[in-house]
């Protein structure tokens, strides 16, 4: 299984000189593919692929483009690899294929948005304890020792909120253990972040309402002013920083959750929400815009294999508020404000908190959809 490690990384000022050199190569080279890209849809001639973009590049660089900055050609391969992907989902958006919000065409990258980042292959770095070794850029400190063992892929170096960090891949040899613990269905709400059919409550994140008041503030401090002022330039780096805060108290939260969930249970239910359907209410919309839904599949989906646990998504059709869990009735009628579930049949009068009714529906329709 394949595990990833961000870690921020302490270059010099002449380490970070290289780096910028370097992430400005791999821009450089997605920009001119695009640039190709373009011109042959301009033309109406075929799309080259992104491979015969890397090998046209190759022929012309040292001709063309000799100033050009190589820490390895995978910065440039992978930059080829970037434009091809960025072009396949936009077709498989247009068409259907991928699933989700739709993704546009491809645009230039530019400075303005941070230095951007470049690719390092496994036979260019080398990782002991806190010191990373990259070629042509020496050995640099590391924040944080790398928290795999196993086979080194890739790395990826990015600019970020001010501070340069590194993405390591790692192959992890694993077998994973049996997970004795029980089903647990997952409900994210609006109230709560999310309520587990096990009657486990998670607030919502309060100090998130603060930091996003400074990110407000900032964002003015910004627009107030001059264009191109050296005072600018402080202020944007200050609001970068205070939205990054923002993305890892968000991030933390959710780690912890999807932690426990895995720890806790061998089968985890949740609904497989589509964001960009559910955009169109916009309560709901903000709640999990605000706790990334997304991220919360992807880390549960990450994280189960390795302890034996299994998530399974339930459909996005299935009705898990407006079912009762005890008698199966459904109620067609219930709004977002209903915060009680009051069971509409006669017989049954169940009276229970929504979100748990909602958690006890999809840990059972996951405990059905597993064949468990
Ligand atoms: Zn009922």
């Amino acid at each position: 299984m394949i595990r990833a490690h961000t870690i921020r990384l302490n270059p010099t000022p002449e380490q970070e000189s290289l780096f910028r050199q370097a992430a400005g190569t791999a821009r450089f080279c997605y920009n001119w593919g695009l640039r190709a890209i373009k011109d042959a849809l301009d033309q109406g001639v075929a799309v080259p692929t992104h491979r015969s973009l890397r090998d046209a590049f190759k022929q012309i660089r040292a001709a063309e483009y000799p100033w050009i900055f190589v820490v390895g050609k995978s910065a440039i391969d992978d930059a080829f690899v970037n434009l091809g992907r960025a072009i396949k989902n936009f077709v498989d958006s247009r068409t259907g294929r991928r699933k989700g919000k739709k993704v546009g065409f491809p645009s230039f990258k530019t400075r303005r948005r941070g230095y951007g980042s470049f690719y390092v292959a496994n036979d260019r770095l080398t990782v002991d304890g806190h010191t990373l070794t990259v070629q042509k850029v020496g050995a640099l400190n590391m924040t944080e020792s790398l928290r795999f063992v196993g086979k080194i892929l890739g790395a990826t170096i990015r600019y970020r909120a001010g501070w340069w960090w590194i993405s390591i891949q790692v192959e992890v040899d694993h077998t994973p253990p049996t997970h004795t613990g029980p089903a647990i269905g997952v409900d994210l709400g609006i109230k709560s972040l999310a309520v587990t059919s096990d009657g486990e409550v998670v607030e919502n994140q309060k100090h998130l309402t603060s930091a996003l008041r400074t990110v407000k503030r900032l964002q003015r401090s910004v627009s107030r002013k001059v264009k191109g002022s050296a005072n600018r330039r402080k202020a944007v780096l200050k609001l970068a920083k205070a939205h990054f805060k923002v993305a890892c108290q968000r991030n933390d939260v959710l780690h912890k959750l999807t932690t426990t969930l895995v720890r806790q249970a061998s089968l985890i239910g949740i609904e497989d929400l589509n964001v960009a359907g559910i955009v169109k209410n916009h309560k709901l919309a903000q709640a999990i815009s605000d706790v990334g839904f997304a991220e919360f599949r992807r880390q549960l989906e990450y994280k189960a294999p390795a302890v034996g646990s299994r998530v399974v998504a339930i459909g996005r059709f299935f009705a898990s508020s407006k079912t009762c869990n005890c008698c199966g009735q459904v109620n067609a009628n219930l709004t977002l404000a209903m915060r009680e579930w009051d069971c509409p049949n006669p017989d049954c009068r169940a009276h229970l908190d929504r979100d748990l009714n909602a958690a006890w529906n999809i840990r059972d329709e996951a405990v059905r959809l597993a064949g468990a």
